[in-house]
C-alpha cells in the first residue's frame, strides 16, 4: 500500500514527493510523456502535431476555450515548467491579505522552494537596453527577474516556450522530481488517475490507466493519502468526475492573472539586442480599484525568439496601421520612421523599426471573477467580460502614457484568442484556500472542506487551483512555496498517525 499518491508532477505535484518520499511509499502518477532536450516541437508545425486530443494523448499541450477565455496548459512530466519561461518571481506582500496564510507564514516556504529551483539572473541582462527603457518610463519602480535556467548553456534563442532543446532550462525534472527520485519516489509518466473511492477506514483507492486508456486496462491503487496536484484544470476535471462533495465555492472565483501580451513599436529608442533572450526585466505598478484595494500589474519586458524575427517585424509593421490602439498617440514621426517600418517589410532582418521596438508580457492582479464550466472535454473557464477587467484597462492607459511621453505606437492586446477572447496560461483558483467551507474549498494546508462537516480524510490539493485568485506575478515560486507547506503539514500528520 502506499503512503502518498500524489496524482500530476508540476510545481506542486513535484514539490510534495520530494517532502514525502523519505517518509514513506510514494507514487507520482503524470498524465504526460517525458520530454527531452531534442524532442521540443521546433515550429508551428511542430507545435500542431504536439497538441494534445483524444487521438493524441501524449500530447504536450491543449487549450480551452470558455465564454470570453482561453487556457493552455502542458501535459508532460515536470508540468508545465516543461513549456515555461522559467521566470521566478515573489507576490507582493499586500496579494496575502486576502488569504488564510499570511505572507510571514509563506516566507519560510518560499526561502525553501527558492533553495531548490535555483532561479539566477541573466549575467547578458545589463546589455540588452530594455532595463534603461524601463527606468526611463517608471523611475524607481524596476525589478529586475529570475530565472530557473543554467545561463552558460543558454544561447538567448527564445524558445523557452514550447520547452528548451538546448537542455539549458532546468525543468522540475532537474529541481524537484530530480530530488523525489533520489529519495525514493517512484514516477509513472503517461499514466492518469481517473476515478476515485473514499475507504471507509479513511484510505483511499484509486483508479490508475495508461494516458486516453488506449491498450491498457485500469489499476486500482490504495493509499493512506492522496494529494491531487493536477493542475488548475485538471483538478477541477477530477473533483468534477469523481463527484466528491465539496463546498460552494467549487470552480469559483478563479483569475487569470491578467495575462497579455502588447507592443511599444518603433520607439525612438533602440533595444541593443532583439536576440530573444529570456525575460530578465519588469516593472511592478499599482492600481488602486474601485474598492480602494491595491492590485499589481507587473510589466514584464521580453524579445523576440529568434526564430520568430522575421515574421513579427513583417507582422509588426504591417499591423502598425490596423492593429495599433486608436486612443493612443500616433506615435513620434521621427525621420526615418516610416523608412524603418517599410525595410522591416522587405529586409525582415530584426533590424529596422523592430529593433526600436519593445515586447511586454502583462501579468495582473485582475478581479478573479472566473467560473468553471464543465465540458465534455473537461473544465472551461467562463469570464465574458475578462478582457475589460480594470487592471488591464489600466494596463493599456499605462502604455498609452508611456507612448506619448517616449514615442512609438502602442500595439495592445495581441494575445486573443477567437471571439475576443483574453488568453492565459496562469489559470489560479477555484478550489481555493479558505478559512471555512463558506469561504474556500481547502482549509491553509490543502485539506478539502466536506460539506457533511470537517474534511475528508487522507485527501489534500496542492496546486494552482488552491491559490485564492490572480497573484500579478507568475505563479510557479508561489505554487511551490505553498505546495511546501501543505507537505510539511501531511508530514507531521502521517508522524502522528504513525504514533
Ligand atoms: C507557456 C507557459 C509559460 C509559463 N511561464 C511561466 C513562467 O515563466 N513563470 C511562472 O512562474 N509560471 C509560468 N507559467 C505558469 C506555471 O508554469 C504554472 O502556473 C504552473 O506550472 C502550475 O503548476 P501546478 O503544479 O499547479 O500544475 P502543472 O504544472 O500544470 O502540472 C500539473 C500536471 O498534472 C498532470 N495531470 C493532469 N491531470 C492528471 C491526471 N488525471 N492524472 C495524472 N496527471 C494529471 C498534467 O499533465 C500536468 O503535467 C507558464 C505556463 C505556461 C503554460
Ligand atoms: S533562451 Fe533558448 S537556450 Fe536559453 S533557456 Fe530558453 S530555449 Fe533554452
Amino acid at each position: 500500500m502506499l503512503d502518498t499518491l500524489v496524482i500530476g508532477s508540476g510545481y506542486a505535484g513535484s514539490a510534495i514527493a520530494a517532502r514525502l518520499a523519505p517518509h514513506g511509499r510514494v507514487l507520482v502518477v503524470e498524465r504526460g510523456r517525458r520530454w527531452r532536450p531534442g524532442d521540443f516541437p521546433r515550429g508551428v508545425v511542430g507545435l500542431g502535431r504536439a497538441y494534445l486530443t483524444a487521438r493524441h494523448p501524449d500530447g504536450l499541450w491543449a487549450m480551452r476555450l470558455g465564454a470570453g477565455t482561453g487556457v493552455a496548459f502542458a501535459s508532460a512530466v515536470g508540468g508545465s515548467s516543461a513549456v515555461n519561461y522559467g521566470i521566478t518571481a515573489r507576490p507582493d506582500d499586500h496579494v496575502f491579505d486576502a488569504w488564510p496564510v499570511t505572507a510571514a507564514q509563506l516566507d519560510p516556504y518560499f526561502a525553501r522552494a527558492r533553495d531548490v529551483l535555483r532561479p539566477s539572473a541573466s549575467p547578458r541582462a545589463d546589455r540588452l537596453g530594455d532595463k534603461a527603457f524601463l527606468d526611463l518610463v517608471e523611475p524607481g519602480r524596476r525589478v529586475d527577474l529570475e530565472n530557473t535556467i543554467d545561463w552558460e548553456r543558454c544561447d538567448d534563442c527564445g524558445r523557452c516556450v514550447p520547452g528548451c532543446n538546448r537542455g539549458a532550462k532546468r525543468t522540475l525534472e532537474d529541481s524537484y522530481l530530480a530530488l523525489a527520485l533520489a529519495a525514493g519516489a517512484e514516477l509513472r509518466p503517461g499514466t492518469e488517475a481517473i476515478d476515485h473511492v473514499a475507504l471507509p477506514d479513511g484510505r483511499h483507492l484509486v483508479a490508475l490507466r495508461p494516458t486516453g486508456g488506449g491498450g491498457g486496462g485500469c489499476e486500482w491503487v490504495t493509499a493512506r493519502h492522496v494529494v491531487i496536484a493536477a493542475g488548475t484544470l485538471g483538478t477541477l476535471d477530477l473533483l468534477h468526475r469523481w463527484r466528491l462533495p465539496v463546498g460552494p465555492r467549487f470552480g469559483e472565483r478563479i483569475g487569470l492573472n491578467g495575462d497579455g501580451l502588447a507592443f511599444l513599436h518603433d520607439t525612438p529608442h533602440a533595444l541593443t539586442s532583439h536576440s530573444g533572450a529570456p525575460i530578465s526585466t519588469s516593472v511592478r505598478l499599482p492600481f488602486v480599484d474601485a474598492d480602494g484595494r491595491t492590485r499589481t500589474l507587473t510589466v514584464m519586458s521580453g524579445r523576440v525568439p529568434a526564430a520568430a524575427l522575421r515574421f513579427t517585424a513583417a507582422a509588426l509593421a504591417l499591423a502598425a496601421g490596423r492593429l495599433a490602439d486608436g486612443d493612443a498617440p500616433g506615435g513620434a514621426s521621427t525621420p526615418g520612421s516610416a523608412l524603418r517600418r517599410l525595410r522591416d517589410l522587405v529586409v525582415v532582418d530584426g533590424g529596422g523599426a523592430l529593433s526600436r521596438s519593445f515586447m511586454f508580457k502583462l501579468d495582473a492582479e485582475d478581479s478573479s471573477a472566473g467560473r468553471a464550466r464543465f465540458t465534455r472535454a473537461g473544465a472551461v473557464i467562463d469570464w465574458p467580460d475578462y478582457a475589460d477587467d480594470p487592471i488591464l484597462r489600466f494596463a493599456e492607459a499605462r502604455l498609452r502614457d508611456w507612448a506619448a511621453r517616449t514615442g512609438g505606437r502602442v500595439i495592445k492586446s495581441v494575445a486573443r484568442l477567437t471571439g475576443g477572447r483574453g488568453f492565459s496560461v496562469h489559470p489560479l483558483g477555484g478550489c481555493r484556500m479558505g478559512r471555512s467551507i463558506d469561504d474556500g474549498v481547502v482549509d491553509d494546508v490543502g485539506r478539502v472542506f466536506d460539506p457533511r462537516g470537517g474534511v475528508h480524510p487522507g485527501l489534500r490539493i496542492a496546486d494552482g487551483s488552491v491559490v485564492p485568485g490572480s497573484i500579478g506575478v507568475p505563479p510557479s515560486w508561489t505554487i511551490a512555496a505553498v505546495a511546501e507547506r501543505i507537505a510539511d503539514d501531511l508530514i507531521a500528520e502521517q508522524r502522528r498517525a504513525r504514533t
